[in-house]
């Protein structure tokens, strides 16, 4: 095994690394969050298996993200499970990310993908900096986690094999993910090697080694080439003027009738905790040149 890239667990954490096995036709990409997910985590105190699921999402999106050729972002988003309403998370081509989950009251009984999300849908959107196109793929939620129906997303729209290994729990969170290249076809063997060692991970592996020592574990016979990491961190793209375009959504009527009764609108985002205020001098000015805006209430 030659790992071309020296690792410090240290300057490891928040940080997405790639890889490819020089012999077999597969690469992959490891993801570590520490202090980015813990700040997302800042501002809800979270049920633990819908804290859990976020985390999952969150290493699943900056892995996803890394994809991407161009500037952009990746969103993925479940919507209608049954106790999580709502999940988005959201990470840059540059790896800044954030995230949030609605919940109802009994998420904290339930256990696995099922009865948390169950009859709900994941969408995987991505868009292009500056551009208006967009990509959408959505899949049900029928697999028994997050892994598995990510892993039927990208048989969907890749239709490379995929496979994904998630770990999330309070302090950390942690992401495997494993892609045959495009001519895989001509090594089965290969892709039946890679993944039956790595479906041996534990969680605390998963969670606790940095990616040299994980590919050490799993593929010490193989040669692994470890490229450099490339840092992850919490940022939210929330602005005023976002916030502005989301009350002009809400439409005059509500706004001014709230300014009339609380004297002001205040916004709290959902993502960071920012809060943002507008007296009615702001809101009239919102009101007095503004086209109507589509931005969807929970995305500032
Ligand atoms: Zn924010």
């Amino acid at each position: 095994m030659s790992l071309q890239s020296e690792s410090n667990f240290a300057v490891e954490r928040d940080s997405l690394r790639r890889f490819i096995f020089e012999q077999l036709p597969v690469q992959g990409r490891h993801v570590h969050l520490d202090a980015s997910w813990r700040a997302v985590l800042e501002h809800q105190d979270y049920p633990a298996a819908v804290r859990n699921l976020l985390g999952e999402a969150c290493t699943a999106s900056a892995l996803l993200a890394a994809t991407l050729k161009f500037d952009g972002m990746l969103t993925l988003q479940i919507r209608g499970g049954a106790s999580v309403p709502l999940l988005v998370v959201q990470c840059t081509s540059g790896f800044n990310l954030r995230g949030l989950a609605h919940w109802r009251g009994d998420a904290d009984q339930a256990a696995g993908l099922k009865s948390l999300v169950g009859d709900g849908q994941l969408a995987i959107t991505i868009e292009q900096n500056q551009k208006v196109e967009r990509y959408q793929g959505i899949v049900p939620l029928e697999g028994a986690t997050l892994s598995a129906c990510l892993e039927s997303y990208f048989q969907r729209s890749e239709q490379l094999p995929t496979r994904l290994w998630l770990n999330a729990d309070r302090d950390s969170a942690a992401g495997f993910l494993l892609q045959a290249m495009p001519d895989h076809e001509n090594n089965a063997d290969a892709w039946q090697h890679v993944t039956v060692l790595a479906d041996t991970l534990k969680p605390a592996e998963l969670g606790g080694l940095p990616a040299q020592a994980l590919l050490h574990r799993l593929y010490h016979e193989d040669d692994v080439r470890l490229f450099g990491a490339a840092p992850v961190a919490f940022r939210c793209q929330c602005s005023r003027a976002r916030i502005e375009a989301t009350l002009r959504g809400l439409g005059a009527a509500e706004v001014r009738g709230i300014v009339s009764e609380l004297g002001k609108v205040h916004v709290d985002c959902e993502f960071c905790g920012r809060g943002y205020d507008f007296d009615k001098v702001d809101v009239e000015g919102l009101f007095a040149s503004a086209p109507m805006a589509t931005t969807p209430a929970q995305l500032h």
